[in-house]
This record gives structure tokens, C-alpha cells and sequence, in this order.
């Protein structure tokens, strides 16, 4: 909720000022025409906006709104009670109807929700033909102002409410834009974190999975071969007993940026799980175990220091291509065997057949 208020409160406050100033225009022009009531009712209007102004928070959203409206209706009908209906002062309640969807960035239930929002524009609606029609219909105006000041109070009036709409709205998408874009930034940002192991910063198996599937589809449609290795570290349980589990974290994060390196452009690596690695060829399984035999050559010279230690490791691979009918599971099944083969063979090297 805390995120999703991208700046809220300040939207609202805007608004209120926005108000405000629109008020503070009302008198000075309601003031120069000399009208009754109104310019005390705009000075009024003027400081309540900016107390608004000031106590506006989402968690007040509901009583600010309701202030809100109430004195844009007032305003309404006082003002056809004072000028008579052709000065587009009505045109203030239709400036409240965006807002009124700030309700759903409050705790409010959704129900409760749509219901204010049906009832604010009902209000709206209703308010705005009394005021326009019945009140104009039942009442003379008290006064009747020259036909310029009543042109140039309809502009101004007419302008001030569509630019107090603007406001809102612009300021509402404005935000909304923002945070949409902090989202998908950050949802970028889950993302690659989620596919990436912490330890070793290759891809996990999920992050590997798109790599696979392509791979895969790239075989069946005949344009590459699909080969898949997958490798494990010797003995490493009791490289841990000995030299610690941390010894074995470092000796994991040494080894996963030896065999990314080492590895060609085409190929691809993960972190399968614990001490396993997965690789991912386009090319057949003979080309893939003589590029696996340089890296376990590779990996069997690693000195890797840690604390006064210079450690070692080896591993062993268990390399299967893609053949006719096999699913992605079963390819990476078959590598598994020649993995176990590997490791019954007496460890450290590469089976492929
Ligand atoms: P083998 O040569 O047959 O593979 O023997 P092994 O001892 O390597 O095989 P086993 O699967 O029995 O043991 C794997 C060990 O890898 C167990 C666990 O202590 C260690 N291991 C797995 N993940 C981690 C890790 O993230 N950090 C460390 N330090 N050790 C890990
Ligand atoms: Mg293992
Ligand atoms: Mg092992």
C-alpha cells in the first residue's frame, strides 16, 4: 500500500491549492464587479482550500473530497442565486469528477468504492441542473452585471474549472506513470534476481529454463543440435568436512566464474543445484566433450587460495545429445547417467557415450 500511493498526498494537496487560487480569482473579479455575497464567499473559499490545502492526506481523503464538494456546491447555487445561471460556475462541480477515484487509493473496501463514486457523480449531475436549471428557473438573479463582465466571467470561470481538471487529471497520470514505471523497473529487477543464484551469480535452473526451451525448439525444427552436460564436483562433501563450508562457497563462486569463462559464446551455463552445473551446447555432443575436456583440465589445475590454503577440486561431466523423440528431460536424464558413469569410472573426467 505504502508504494502504491506514488505521491498521493501531494496530488491532493495540489489540487486543494489549485482550488484555492481559483477562489482567490472568484473574489478579486466578484470584488472589481462589486457583487453581493460572493467576494466574502471566495475569501472564505480561499483560506478554507488552503486549510485543506494543508490537512489533505490520503487517509483524509473522504472528509477533504466531501469538504470539497460541499463548497462547490454552495458555490454553485449561491452564485446562481447572486448572477443567474450563464457564468459557467457550475462547471467547478464537473472539475471534482476525476478526483473523486482517489477513493480507491484508500483502505476502503471496493465496494464501498464504487458506491462513493456513483453517489459523487450522482451528486454531481444532480447539482449541477439544479443549480443551472431550477434555481435559475424558481429565482430572478439578485443581480444582473454588463454583458462583458458577464463574457469575462464565463471564460474565466469555464477556464478555471477545465484547468483545475487538467490539474487533476494530469497530476493523477502523471503519478501514475511514475510509479508504473518504478514497477516495471523494479519488476525487471525481481526478475533477474529471481533467474540468478545469489551464490555464484549464474543462472539458477528457472533463469536457464528459457534458454533450454529455445534450444530445444531451435533442434526439433532441425537448425542446431541440443546437447546437455552436466557436471559435479568431486568428493565435495568431504572437501567440506575438511576445509569447512565456506572453504566450499568460495571454492563454488572460483569455480562458476573458471567454467563461464572457459565457456564458447554458444553455450550456456547454470547452477543446477548444490555442487551441479548445467551446460546447454548447440553444437553435437563430440565438439561439446572436447570443449568440456579443456575445462575439466581447466578445473583440475585451479588453485583456488583461500585463508593460508591453496585448494583444489576436480570434476566430473556427463555429456547426451538430443536424439529422435526425446524429450528435454529425457536428454538431461541420460546426461545424469553418464554423470553416475563418470563418477563409478573413478571421477574427474568426461563421459559422452
Ligand atoms: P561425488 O563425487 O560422488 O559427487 O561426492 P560428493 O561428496 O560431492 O557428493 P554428494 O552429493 O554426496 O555431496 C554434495 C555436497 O555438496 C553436499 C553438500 O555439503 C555440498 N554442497 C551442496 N551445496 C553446497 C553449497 O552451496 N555450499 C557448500 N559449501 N557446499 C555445498
Ligand atoms: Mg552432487
Ligand atoms: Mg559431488
Amino acid at each position: 500500500m505504502e508504494t502504491l500511493k506514488f505521491n498521493v498526498n501531494r496530488q491532493i494537496r495540489m489540487l486543494m491549492i489549485g482550488f484555492s487560487i481559483a477562489m482567490m480569482i472568484n473574489f478579486f473579479v466578484t470584488l472589481i464587479i462589486q457583487l453581493p455575497y460572493l467576494p466574502v464567499f471566495y475569501i472564505c473559499s480561499t483560506v478554507f482550500y488552503a486549510i485543506l490545502a494543508k490537512i489533505s492526506r490520503l487517509e483524509r481523503f473522504l472528509l477533504v473530497y466531501i469538504l470539497n464538494l460541499l463548497q462547490t456546491v454552495c458555490q454553485s447555487i449561491l452564485s446562481v442565486y447572486v448572477l443567474g445561471d450563464d457564468c459557467g460556475i457550475q462547471m467547478y462541480l464537473f472539475s471534482l469528477a476525476i478526483s473523486c477515484n482517489y477513493v480507491r487509493m484508500t483502505k476502503c473496501s471496493p465496494s464501498f468504492c464504487k458506491v462513493f463514486i456513483i453517489l459523487s457523480y450522482a451528486f454531481m449531475v444532480f447539482f449541477y441542473i439544479l443549480s443551472d436549471e431550477i434555481i435559475d428557473f424558481w429565482l430572478d438573479p439578485l443581480t444582473k452585471i454588463a454583458n462583458e463582465s458577464e463574457i469575462f466571467f464565463t471564460i474565466l470561470n469555464v477556464s478555471c474549472s477545465l484547468t483545475l481538471l487538467a490539474l487533476i487529471s494530469g497530476t493523477f497520470f502523471y503519478g501514475y506513470q511514475k510509479e508504473y514505471n518504478r514497477l516495471a523497473h523494479r519488476n525487471t529487477l525481481l526478475k533477474l534476481a529471481a533467474d540468478k543464484d545469489a551464490l555464484t551469480g549464474l543462472h539458477n535452473r528457472r533463469g536457464i529454463d528459457a534458454f533450454v526451451q529455445d534450444q530445444y525448439r531451435q533442434w526439433q525444427r532441425g537448425r542446431s543440435q541440443f546437447t546437455v552436460a552436466l557436471a559435479d564436483i568431486d568428493n565435495f562433501k568431504t572437501f567440506n568436512d575438511s576445509y569447512g563450508h565456506d572453504a566450499g562457497d568460495t571454492v563454488l563462486k572460483t569455480l562458476s566464474q573458471v567454467l563461464s569463462r572457459s565457456l564458447p559464446d554458444t553455450a550456456c551455463i547454470a547452477r543446477w543445484g548444490g555442487e551441479e552445473f548445467l551446460f546447454l551446447f548447440s553444437c553435437g555432443v563430440q565438439e561439446a566433450a572436447g570443449e568440456l575436456e579443456d575445462i575439466r583440465r581447466l578445473v583440475e589445475d585451479t588453485c583456488i587460495p583461500y585463508e593460508e590454503k591453496l585448494l583444489y577440486v576436480t570434476m566430473t561431466f556427463g555429456v547426451a545429445q538430443a536424439q529422435q523423440g526425446q524429450t528435454i528431460d529425457d536428454v538431461v536424464k541420460a546426461a545424469d547417467e553418464r554423470l553416475y558413469i563418470g563418477k563409478q569410472r573413478g571421477r574427474n573426467c568426461v563421459v559422452y557415450e
